[in-house]
């Protein structure tokens, strides 16, 4: 049986069932995807490619999984393609016959090297066709590019690229740079290709009839891999699990693995202290300080072992040798293996106070060797979610908690519990909050302690609220932004950037959509210091998925690269700016007004910039305690 592309007929493309499966056709399916913005239509086209694949050639589902995610490993394994814009500069030269400075300045043209490629090869005659690339040639090939190491890695890597690049056809020059670029953006984020994937496995021809209580399949389908994912995000192990049990079964067999991070859970904004008692009406909740450091799954294995992964399931272990080696020394000797859900916080040891968030990005990221270590740093641990071989995820806080001081001893300055209080009390909640801000904390997260207070992997979840003394300074939050345009500086900034153009990020429709411009909160160093290091991004023209109003006409445009810390007075619905467009009113978006740049996140990358969706929640939040201030003035 031939096996057909099925989401348009213009664009069939045919391989024998068991053949391996042509790049072209992941490509082909790349091109038609970018077209569209509908979740529903991108999410049904991604799995029609992947049940097209499972139909045909199993075999090959796993590289195609890989090159649809842009990935070449799971994200705690730390794998990179580690090929920068000069090799592949430097490999699209020495492919197609140009000579460097011609696509240099083609790139300045077009400002997508991706395309550059193309409209290389297809100026380019070819002696001899070369074998048509394939989902599993090329998705090998990256892993090979990834483990080059040492001496000559960069030219090894070249030439690896070069023979993609030669036998690349049509439109793979494009998407073979821009996977490499891990650059692919067409609208597959995470859970859209999570999702695609269960549909999948619902709609190939070898699925078994779902379980008799389920009603929507392919809804309940995603969602399985979505939760599996979350708990254990290694395509290794799912995709083989769906092709050999299908899909119902699959949460029986991918589970939770030691070692392994599980997404951590994230809290939503209130304003006040009031909207807690609302939200958490009738409900038992605690409240703990917000530590301002950097989010660590600390996991313990039984071998002695120990592992740190970072809020992005990135391995932070080779950063933090010295909580390594408190981890090890301070659990109880009954404790074999655990998983902890803890803030690395730097800390002065002679002083017993926590520092400022600034003093730990001075620490080195990589490879640190403990005589090196200049900022000292404290481990707050706040849950725990595996402990001596029995999973926790499902048990609520209370027990959880239970069992996190039943089974560890704090060592003050090193490993300390974070601070709580359990009390329903307004004035009670208040002066914690108080004191939380005078040992230098953010704030306050509150969470649900013995209902609906399960620990909900990968989601930004209503049990737990965060709640900033930022939020309460002003009306306007502290939001996460990327910087995707400048506007030349005048008088005493000339020669830098004097405001620049923020984006928040749209994860339905993977798109940055401007929501202010910023020209405050800088001194003039750091904005020396920001205009250079953005000024190696610039690029010639907007993104495609880059969405700003037309009558805003900045000097230069950026890659999205940098995320920044904002605060603003308030979020208005705005005509000018599309962030959140359409979510809180019909045509218009919102945008920000007097923003101020607070600081950059180093620890956040662009795609996890504020989202539309929490744009538009911080408007509505904003508008509820507006009216809630108003109340409290009209009843006074
Ligand atoms: P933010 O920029 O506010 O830190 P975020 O997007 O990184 O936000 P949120 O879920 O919004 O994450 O806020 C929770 C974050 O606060 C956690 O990721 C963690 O790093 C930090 N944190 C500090 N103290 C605690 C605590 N006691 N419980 C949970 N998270 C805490």
């Amino acid at each position: 049986k031939k096996s057909p592309m099925e989401f348009d007929p213009k664009t069939v493309l045919f391989w024998e069932k068991g053949e391996k499966v042509p790049f072209k056709f992941a490509c082909l399916a790349f091109e038609l995807i970018e077209k569209e913005s509908g979740r529903i239509l991108i999410t049904n086209m991604a799995c029609n490619m992947l049940r097209t694949v499972m139909d045909t050639t199993p075999d090959d589902l796993l590289a195609l999984v890989y090159l649809m995610g842009n990935r070449v490993a799971p994200p705690h394994e730390g794998v990179e393609l580690g090929v920068g814009e000069q090799i592949l500069m430097k490999a699209l030269s020495e492919a197609f016959g140009r000579n460097i400075d011609q696509v240099k300045r083609r790139l300045d043209v077009v400002g997508d090297l991706g395309l550059v490629a193309q409209e290389s090869r297809s100026s380019q005659s070819m002696m001899r066709k070369p074998d048509p690339l394939t989902v599993a040639k090329v998705f090998s090939t990256f892993k090979m590019i990834a483990k080059e190491s040492g001496k000559d890695s960069q030219d090894k890597k070249k030439n690896h690229v070069r023979a993609l690049l030669v036998a690349a056809a049509d439109c793979e020059p494009l998407y073979l740079i821009r996977l490499l670029q891990a650059k692919l953006r067409i609208s597959l984020a995470g859970k859209t290709l999570l999702a695609a994937l269960g549909q999948a496995a619902v709609c190939t021809a070898k699925c078994s009839t779902p379980p008799s209580d389920i009603k929507s399949p392919l809804e309940e389908a995603a969602k399985i891999v979505k939760q599996v994912y979350s708990v254990l995000p290694v395509y290794d192990k799912i995709v083989p699990a769906l092709l050999s049990d299908g899909v119902w079964n699959l949460p029986n067999i991918c589970s939770f693995t030691l070692g392994v991070p599980i997404g951590p859970m994230l809290a939503n904004s209130v304003t006040s202290i009031s909207q807690i008692i609302n939200k958490f009406e009738n409900m038992v909740f605690t409240c703990e300080y917000k530590y301002d450091g950097e989010r660590a799954q600390i996991h313990y294995l039984e071998n002695g072992s120990v592992e740190i992964y970072s809020r992005n399931a990135e391995r932070n272990t080779g950063k933090y040798p010295d909580v390594v080696s408190t981890i090890s020394r301070l659990k109880r000797p009954a404790v074999k293996s655990f998983v902890l859900d803890c803030e690395i916080v730097a800390y002065n040891r002679e002083e017993r106070k926590i520092l400022p968030f600034q003093n730990l990005i001075k620490r080195a990221r990589k490879n640190v060797a403990v005589s090196d270590i200049k900022v000292d740093v404290c481990i707050f641990a706040f849950d725990v979610l595996y402990l001596n071989g029995e999973q926790l995820i499902q048990e609520q806080l209370e027990v959880r908690r239970q069992r996190l001081y039943e089974s560890f001893e704090e060592d003050p300055g090193f490993f300390q519990f974070a601070t709580a209080v359990t009390s329903n009390d307004l004035e009670e909640i208040q002066k914690f909050l108080d004191a939380a801000i005078g040992a230098s904390c953010e704030g306050l997260i509150i969470k649900t302690l013995n209902k609906d207070a399960t620990y909900e992997p990968s989601k930004r979840s209503n049990n737990w609220l965060k709640l900033k003394k930022d939020y309460m300074e002003s009306f306007g939050d502290a939001l996460d932004l990327v910087p995707i345009a400048a506007f030349h500086g005048r008088g005493k900034r000339t020669g830098f950037y004097g405001a620049f153009l923020l984006a928040c990020y749209d994860h339905n429709k993977d798109e940055y959509q401007s929501i202010c411009k910023i020209g405050t909160g800088f001194s003039d160093e750091l904005l020396q210091n920001l205009s250079n290091s953005l000024r190696s991004k610039m690029i010639a023209k907007p993104k495609s998925y880059y969405r700003y109003g037309d009558k805003i006409n900045p000097d230069v445009w950026f890659e999205p690269s940098e995320v920044w810390e904002v605060k603003a007075a308030d979020l208005t619905i705005s005509p000018a700016h599309p962030a959140a467009f359409g979510l809180v009113e019909e045509d218009k978006g919102i945008s920000l007004r007097f923003p101020r740049l607070v600081r950059v996140r180093e620890d956040k990358s662009p795609e996890e910039a504020t989202s539309s969706e929490q744009v538009a929640q911080l408007y509505r939040n904003q508008d509820n305690n507006h009216k809630k201030v108003q109340d409290d003035v009209d009843d006074d």
